[in-house]
């Protein structure tokens, strides 16, 4: 599969950024101030190959914070900390169809449904080991320098709003305390949580992300393993699944890619054994994904035929 050279596609790609460029439909998430400053004609749309080649266009390089799209990849360290089986007595691995912040845990087991709506991601933060705080907040840190093949760095104006204005997040936090699927240390992992959401990251570091999970956790540019081969496995099938909020089943439908997207105007998708995708554009539809880089996957996925469950 995408045997084409890197030429064309670069033109393609070209294409894609000249149409979608003039789409000025969507709006900036504005639930902190920080968010709300986006420069909403930002866009940019990379491809990172399982060699490690780089193709991209637009704006690949401007920092904006990862936001929900870095719930896959605490989930992955969670299960390399725990194993697959403990995560899910914690964590289920059914979608919700419901918005990224319901306040909904399933109704016999206590858990949250998934690790991508914010319980679930409060309960996988809850789960990162270390020998203290300070700790935990390094190895998380040191997880997604791996992923990226660089170090990383919180934006601690978005930490600091985030937690500030994090009610129903903290109200999340603590009725899982009270069903005890968080520990006792569920403050801490809630400021991990926060902490983990305000990374600052480009379009081009998402691509690396995808690239890295596309190889089998191996991140083609820096040949550093930032993932077990059989961890990959169960972070990209919860992607698939439950990547893009309550739009989930129709990008699985139509583009056929794991995938994960922020408020932030990020989405980082994978193409198992060949790319990963990054895509940075702060313009959000009514689900809070991307609504440029859905867009582009959708005509990546066709132009390209990269559609995972496509035969042929
Ligand atoms: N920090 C945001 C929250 O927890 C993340 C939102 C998102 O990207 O889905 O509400």
């Amino acid at each position: 599969r995408m045997k084409t050279a890197a030429a064309p596609i670069r033109d393609v790609l070209r294409q894609i950024y000249g149409r979608l460029s003039q789409l000025g439909e969507g709006k900036v998430a504005d639930y902190i101030p920080e968010l709300a400053q986006a420069n909403p004609n930002d866009f940019g749309i990379s491809l990172c190959t399982v060699d490690g080649q780089t193709i991209e266009v637009g704006d690949c390089q401007k920092m904006f914070t990862i936001q929900s799209a870095s719930k896959p990849f605490t989930y992955g360290l969670a299960i390399e900390d725990h194993g697959c089986e403990a995560v899910l007595q914690k964590i289920g691995v059914e979608p919700t169809g419901e918005a990224f912040n319901s306040i909904v845990l399933d109704e016999t087991s206590n858990r949250p449904f998934n690790p991508m709506v914010n319980a679930g991601a409060i309960a996988t933060a809850d789960l990162i080991k270390g020998t203290d705080y300070p700790d935990r907040v390094k190895r998380m840190l040191a997880t997604f320098a791996r992923y990226c093949g660089r170090e990383i760095f919180v934006d601690n104006a978005v930490f600091l709003s985030e937690r500030t204005t994090g009610h129903r997040n903290r109200a999340m936090a603590h009725l899982m305390r009270n069903f005890g699927m968080v520990g006792d240390k569920f403050e801490e992992s809630l400021e991990l949580y926060f902490q983990q959401c305000s990374l600052l990251v480009h379009a081009h570091d998402l691509a690396v992300m995808g690239a890295t999970l596309a190889n089998g956790g191996i991140n083609p540019v820096t040949q550093e393993q930032a993932v077990s081969t059989e961890t990959v496995k169960y972070i990209l099938s919860i992607m698939l699944s439950c990547g893009m909020y309550d739009y989930a089943g129709e990008w699985a439908f139509r583009v056929g890619l794991p995938a994960k997207s922020g408020v932030g105007g990020g989405i980082v998708a994978v193409v198992p054994g060949v790319l990963g995708i990054g895509l940075y554009s702060p313009l959000l539809d009514d689900k809070g994904n991307s609504r440029r880089g859905v867009e582009a996957c959708i005509e990546l996925s066709r132009r390209f035929g990269l559609h995972a469950l496509e035969s042929g």
